[in-house]
């Protein structure tokens, strides 16, 4: 992908039913740092993130918790899900809410077209309705109930009893897109990632699609069906196209040309929703489908999913209140294979913190700062005649530069902080060598102590801007040490080409601090 292009990259929309985990959490840094790298690389970058309020089950939460629907809403959103960004440094373009009248009004706009256009019809309907997953579940997705609910049928996501509902609702003839989107996923291999997400998507269209109830007559928290006010649009066809009321849908035709396609990530769990129904809503409408739709996996903690509607959920200010957002944002990034289940452990993010961020680049960083400090006065040495093991770390910074750039475009986020990695250790391996500090005692060796350290000094610089999307809060500390303009303007994909400041400024404080007691108390 040439630098420059357009990159929209979008979230789920989350759930206001509930506060948020580490795994929306998650979901958010990885679309973040995507985002903040094709940023940093000159792609016209947006990142849209925002949240799904309409539904039965936040109405009755709401009602169960005296409120309507709407000050239940507001309520989590301004004290859970916005503050959720802040506490993992998420840098979104835009926040978009289902209860936002423009998002209100597209999806009004965009029903209206796909009813003249004959893909709507009114129908009699009978199933089991799971409200946790606000969808009618095949009589294969239940599984028998235990404890409470012993001898009844339910939900195997949920473990609650499904409902038999019955009501005229009105349909979208999803089943005249099976071949279509049978072809898109042989036309298009890339169009749902990782394989294994993919494979389970093509058999479940295989197997054959019904025509999806879009409305709701039951209750009214809804966006009304612009012809027949009595019903309510079903909740996921309304949070569907939040993707594409946020950037102008039916309103600002440039902006939208500007942004669609998407690219999207999600979690594995939802991805039914976002790589079937939803194309197939966009090709009814005759607009493109999403670039690319990404499953991630599951974030398990002691073995069991984290999960919205099971009580196993960390806040993720647990995490970053012990170890800051940074090392929160590199943790995940690192230890999860991008698109697989990974496990949380405390032992585990502590052990990285310490011996990657503190040892690794925190002491890498104050090791050459206060290097240049002491023997040249702070003044950024001039490297002379360089030999092999000088040019060895240029070789890597533009190598780990390309690797990295080119896992990012394949989603293999981890990947790209592994090659990174690979100079943060060789430029520690390097300085252990060099011995500076032992060639600064002999006045001879000037000339020497100059080079090693502008050798080191240029690798670190390299680091700062190549990790500026993963741990941006310390790299932009160390930037002002180092660094001349802003940080977020150097061009992550020619890292090496950063300029220094003439003369270095002292880091005040490690950029990891020591952590005194690595859980939180109970
Ligand atoms: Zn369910």
């Amino acid at each position: 992908m040439p630098a420059g292009d357009s990159f929209f990259i979008a979230t789920p929309i989350f759930y206001v039913n509930d506060v948020p985990h580490i795994g929306h959490a998650y979901t958010e840094v990885a679309a973040d740092v995507l985002a903040r790298w094709h940023r940093q690389r000159g792609d016209d970058a947006w990142l849209l993130t925002g949240t799904d309020e309409h539904g039965q089950k936040i109405l009755r939460t709401a009602t169960s918790h005296g409120v309507t629907p709407q000050e239940w809403a507001d309520k989590l959103v301004t004290e859970s899900w916005k503050p959720l960004l802040k506490t993992v440094d998420i840098a979104n373009d835009d926040f978009i809410r289902t209860t936002d009248a423009r998002h209100e009004a597209g999806v009004q706009k965009f029903l209206q077209k796909l009813y003249d256009d004959g893909f709507i019809y009114q129908g009699e309907f009978e199933g089991f309705y799971c409200v946790g997953c606000e969808e009618y579940k095949q009589p294969s997705d239940l599984v028998p109930g235990t404890g409470a609910y012993e001898g009844e049928q339910v939900c195997a996501i949920h473990s609650i009893p499904v409902e038999v509902l019955q009501e005229s609702n009105y349909f979208f003839r999803m089943s005249d897109f099976e071949q279509r989107l049978l072809d898109l996923y042989e036309a298009q291999p890339d169009f749902v990632q990782p394989d294994s997400v993919r494979n389970e998507v093509v058999s479940f269209v295989k197997q054959g699609l019904r025509d999806l109830s879009i409305s709701r007559q039951s209750f009214d928290w809804g966006v009304k069906v612009p012809w027949d006010e009595k019903h309510v649009v079903y909740v996921w066809f309304d949070a569907l196209l939040n993707y594409v009321t946020a950037i102008g849908y039916g309103v600002d035709d440039d902006e939208f040309r500007r942004r669609w396609p998407a690219v999207q990530l999600v979690g594995k769990d939802i991805v039914r929703f976002h790589a079937v129904i939803w194309p197939a809503m966009l090709m009814a409408a005759g607009l493109p489908v999403p670039k690319n739709v990404f499953g991630h996996g599951w974030l398990l903690v002691g073995g069991e999913k984290m999960s919205k509607s099971k009580l196993t959920g960390i806040a993720p200010q647990q995490i970053t209140d012990v170890f800051g957002a940074d090392a929160f944002r590199y943790y995940f990034m690192r230890a999860i294979t991008f698109g697989q289940d990974g496990n949380f452990s405390w032992e585990d993010i502590a052990a990285r913190y310490q011996a990657e961020l503190a040892n690794g680049f925190g002491n890498l960083a104050s090791r050459v700062v206060a290097m240049i400090t002491r023997y040249f006065d702070g003044t950024v040495p001039v490297a002379g005649d360089l030999t092999e093991a000088d040019l060895a770390v240029r070789e890597t910074e533009l190598r780990v530069t390309a690797e990295a750039d080119a896992a990012i475009d394949r989603f293999a986020i981890n990947e790209a902080l592994a090659s990174i990695w690979q100079l943060v250790d060789q430029l520690n391996g390097y300085i252990t060598e060099q011995e500076p500090w032992a060639i600064a005692k002999d006045s001879s060796q000037r000339e020497r102590l100059a080079t090693v350290l502008a050798t080191a000094l240029r690798g670190l610089g390299t680091l700062t801007v190549l990790l500026s999307p993963f741990i941006p809060t310390a790299t932009h500390t160390l930037w002002q040490s180092i660094g001349q303009g802003e940080l977020t303007s150097q061009p992550v994909d020619r890292a090496a080409e950063w300029s220094s400041a003439p003369e270095v400024q002292p880091l005040a404080a490690g950029l990891f601090p020591r952590i005194e007691q690595p859980e939180p108390a109970a």
